[in-house]
């Protein structure tokens, strides 16, 4: 995902004369990339990470010691020290792989985002205008105020929610999709890097599917409001910000934080990602959205753990040796794939062996 720049800063310079409808069409563009990158996960940031820290200071004051996970992934008390960084799941080489596997997918990221992202975020935001522009006209050119702020976040959140659960469905359920995603479950342990564990051919599809619905929800606020939607778009980046920074960093830490059982309806928590990453078959496909478990709940696959209940991570004892290295990860989806190609497997063949 970009961090600040948007397809016009990647690209160049637009060309010197603009048309009114190229000049909207651009600025749009512009608040999409501006949402895009002000909302979509980022690498770890400091704020974040102090949030955490307190709130896993808090738990451990509050349960005695009690309420983090060791290597293993049962529940164990510990001083604080052991608490916030454990040895067994720092020096593990899970959490290296994690680290190595970070650093290709950010040397590989300016290769896809010119090419890629540009394509489907701009393309899709355009194409929602002139559709729009097309049944009805000229853009309403409505007037922005704060209950128009709400509804546009709101929105953006569910829309992204959906696609992202769309996605990590399929990843989950196409064996050539999930021969991908198991990099991101090979995971033994969970550190903050593990939210960025992907392989760099999964880095794209994820990347497409934030741009894909933040274009479609961009191109229709832009139609309604004639652009006058940068107020909502300076509004959001607060609210999403943090929501998709600290959800996404802290359930990907191996404190179990959880939200009271009518919240957790609502809203993930991030202990509810430590079942998604659980290889135990009562676990599997479980979770897959990013920030709030309405789709979960919507599509039956909603899973809200009981307090300090057992969640051992990675892919399992039987298949775990062929996913530790950072080389295996690396190499493993294509070997599934050619394998997949050589036995001519049916797709439920390859899905059958996900997990053992
Ligand atoms: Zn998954
Ligand atoms: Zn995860």
């Amino acid at each position: 995902m970009p961090d600040n720049a948007s397809p016009a800063a990647i690209l160049g310079d637009p060309p010197s004369i603009v048309g009114p409808l190229t000049e909207t069409i651009q600025h749009a563009s512009d608040l999409v990339w501006d949402t895009l990158a002000a909302n979509t996960p980022r690498d770890l940031h400091w704020e974040i990470i102090l949030l955490t820290l307190a709130i896993a200071t808090f738990i451990w004051l509050i349960r005695g010691g009690h309420g983090a996970r060791g290597a293993d992934g049962r529940e164990r008390k510990a001083g604080l020290l052991q608490f916030l960084l454990p040895k067994d799941i720092y020096s593990h080489v899970s959490a290296r792989v994690d680290l190595w596997l970070w650093i290709t997918e950010r040397i590989l990221r300016p290769f896809w985002i010119v090419g890629l992202l540009a394509t489907v975020g701009s393309g899709t935001e355009t194409a929602v205008i002139e559709s729009l522009e097309w049944i009805f006209g000229a853009s309403p050119a409505m007037q922005s105020n704060y209950t128009w702020m709400l509804i546009y976040s709101l929105v953006t959140l569910l829309c992204y929610d959906f696609v992202f659960y769309a996605i990590h469905y399929a990843m989950h359920r196409v064996p050539a999709l999930w021969a991908l995603h198991k990099v991101h479950h090979s995971a033994e342990v969970l550190t903050p890097l593990t939210r960025s564990r992907e392989h760099f051919i999964a880095g794209p599809i994820w990347a497409a599917g934030g741009a894909l619905s933040y274009g479609f929800i961009g191109g229709i606020f832009a139609w309604l409001f004639d652009g006058g939607i940068v107020a909502a778009t300076l509004f959001n980046i607060g609210v999403f910000a943090l929501l998709f920074g600290f959800n996404g960093s802290f359930r990907h830490y191996h404190v179990q934080f959880h939200y009271p059982h009518g919240l957790s309806k609502w809203l993930h928590s991030p202990v509810m990602h430590h079942v998604h990453h659980s290889y135990l078959p009562k676990h599997w496909d479980k979770n897959f959205a990013a920030v709030t478990s309405i789709w979960d709940r919507l599509f039956g696959t909603l899973y809200i753990p009981e307090k300090d209940e057992y969640t051992p991570w990675g892919i399992g004892p039987a298949t775990q040796s062929e996913y530790r290295s950072y080389w295996q990860n690396t190499v493993g989806p294509f070997r599934d794939w050619y394998q997949m190609l050589r036995s001519g497997d049916s797709p439920q063949a390859g899905a059958a062996d996900q997990r053992e």
